[in-house]
């Protein structure tokens, strides 16, 4: 049985598979109505969301299932101190699928572990958001007829921004793609990201905090919310929540199909003025987005052929110390990091991800 916990648990012929099969609702959305007719999906948001939500629920309806969930912690049994490997077990006795969005980095993995039906991951914390990243995959796809060869801006919160951290990964194992990583110093991509995932595939990276002087060489331009909620230090908010905001003045210096790119919602990194120009393609990124999650329930719940296992050796005897890691809430969960680099005996944590070095021998 298949999740989606991280973009990367999928190939690039699985994605390609979700955009062909997303591409063929659009064409002839009729053929799809019954397709999960006495199907249940359940919807697990311990972490408010409009649009996410309601892009699985309308995906669930228009495949003609039902859905069933809560939106918000305190609803759910979570408020009674229940743990996530326990409602995974409880909700696979109710539903057929599972979308489930957490403010902890690892949750969904957790729900993963304990659940005998597919999980997807909604969004975990400041982790990961990998059906954005259908949305944005998909919306790519449809504007450039390709992945390859393209030059990526990502703009504004990279740090604690999930989706960018999910679309990178995507997009790196594609031949030819450079990215352009602009945002406050303070805002900087995670060096994990450089280290293990641009790196890693040698994919090449540029780091500025003038988005007009780069704005020429974009082939995409994917605007993002500086994360208010993220922010351990409120003061810093403030004073970094304006850094960055896209006029059609700004987009004179830009190409003529360049594709920009929101997960939304929007603040006021985007003023209102853009959407007109043809360029903007963030309320089509949204209609993209659902038909991309109707693709991947119709996928996991026909089941998809398993993944082979990954080979990293795992290891219990490291703790994280990430305070948003999963691990630090979740009932006997025991600790468990994988070797990342064995020369440097870097180790990460399987939920988080967040790096540990082993000392000594
Ligand atoms: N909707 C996206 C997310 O859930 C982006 C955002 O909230 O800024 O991560």
């Amino acid at each position: 049985m298949r999740s989606l916990i991280n973009i990367l648990d999928f190939s690039p012929e699985e994605l390609q598979q979700l955009i062909d099969v997303a591409n063929d609702i659009i064409a002839h959305p009729g053929d799809y109505r019954e397709r999960c007719r006495g199907k249940k999906l359940a919807t697990l948001f311990f972490e408010p969301s409009t649009r996410t939500r309601l892009s699985f629920e309308a995906a669930m309806y228009e495949l003609g299932g039902n859905v069933i969930g809560f939106s918000e912690a305190q609803s759910s049994s979570a408020a009674k101190g229940e743990s996530v490997a326990d409602t995974a077990k409880v909700i696979s006795c109710y539903a057929d699928i599972i979308a489930m969005r957490h403010p902890r980095d690892g949750a969904p993995l957790v729900a993963a572990m304990n659940a005998s039906i597919p999980v997807i991951n909604a969004g975990d914390g400041g982790h990961n958001h990998p059906t954005q990243t259908l949305a944005d995959l998909l919306t790519i796809y449809r504007e450039k007829g390709r992945f390859d060869r393209l030059t990526v801006g990502l703009c504004g919160d990279l740090k604690y921004g999930r989706t960018v951290h999910s679309l990178i990964s995507a997009l790196s194992r594609y031949p030819g793609v450079r990215f352009v990583l602009i945002s406050p110093e303070e805002l900087k991509l995670p060096s994990y990201v450089k280290k293990e995932v641009l790196a890693v595939h040698g994919i090449p990276y540029e780091q500025t905090e003038d988005l007009e002087a780069v704005m020429p060489a974009l082939d995409i331009l994917y605007m993002t919310r500086i994360q208010r909620e993220r922010f351990p230090d409120p003061t810093e908010y403030e004073r970094l929540k304006d850094s960055y905001i896209l006029t059609p003045e700004k987009l004179k210096a830009a190409k003529e199909d360049l594709c920009i790119l929101h997960p939304l919602p929007r603040v006021n990194e985007i003023s209102v003025a853009v959407d007109k120009d043809p360029r903007a393609c963030y309320f089509k990124q949204v209609l993209n987005g659902k038909y991309m999650r109707m693709a991947l329930i119709l996928r996991l719940l026909e089941g998809m052929e398993e993944a082979p296992a990954p080979e990293e050796e795992i290891v219990a005897d490291l703790i994280c110390d990430n305070p948003r890691c999963i691990v630090q809430t979740e009932q006997e969960l025991p600790q468990a990091f994988r070797c990342t680099n064995r020369e440097r005996k870097i180790f990460r944590c399987v939920y988080c991800e967040s790096k540990r070095i082993l000392k000594g021998e």
